[in-house]
């Protein structure tokens, strides 16, 4: 059974994307920490982040650091904070999530989203993203 990310991946299930390319997709995460609570993926599918090849490694997290500025430039934080967990989806994933401070890098202040926020959300994201790539 495929994960769930490779079916977001496959476009069987939706999600409010940041932005994709050939190898790697970004977008926010439904029970986000705080808004802009953003997932990098490899569109390839691995379970362990550690397991993928040198080249995708590189490259999701090359993909990575833009979506990261944007997510800053976007929402107001002090830093995007990475974390690494994968205990729930079996899909390699890095999550990005706008912190003020430590208590912030805590999945038990995750909420449930309402769509039409998470679409405002990804929508000024990706109004950054242009300007963070240039
Ligand atoms: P982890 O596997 O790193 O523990 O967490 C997986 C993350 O994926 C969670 O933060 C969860 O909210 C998110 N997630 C699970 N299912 C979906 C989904 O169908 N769509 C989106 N956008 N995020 C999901």
């Amino acid at each position: 059974m495929a994960s769930i990310f490779t079916q977001i991946v496959e476009g069987n299930l939706p999600c409010h994307k940041i932005c994709e390319n050939d190898s790697f997709l970004a977008f926010l995460d439904i029970n986000p920490i705080k808004p802009g609570h953003s997932l990098v993926i490899p569109k390839k599918e691995v379970d362990y982040l550690f397991d993928l090849e040198d080249d995708l490694y590189r490259g999701l997290m090359a993909f990575a650091k833009p979506v990261a500025e944007a997510i800053r430039a976007a929402v107001s934080c002090q830093r995007v904070g990475v974390i690494v967990a994968g205990y729930e989806v079996p899909h390699a994933h890095v999550h990005l999530i706008p912190t003020e401070s430590m208590a912030d890098f805590s999945f038990a202040l995750a909420r449930r989203a309402s769509d039409p926020d998470l679409a405002k959300v990804a929508e000024s994201i990706r109004q950054q993203l242009p300007r963070v790539q240039s």
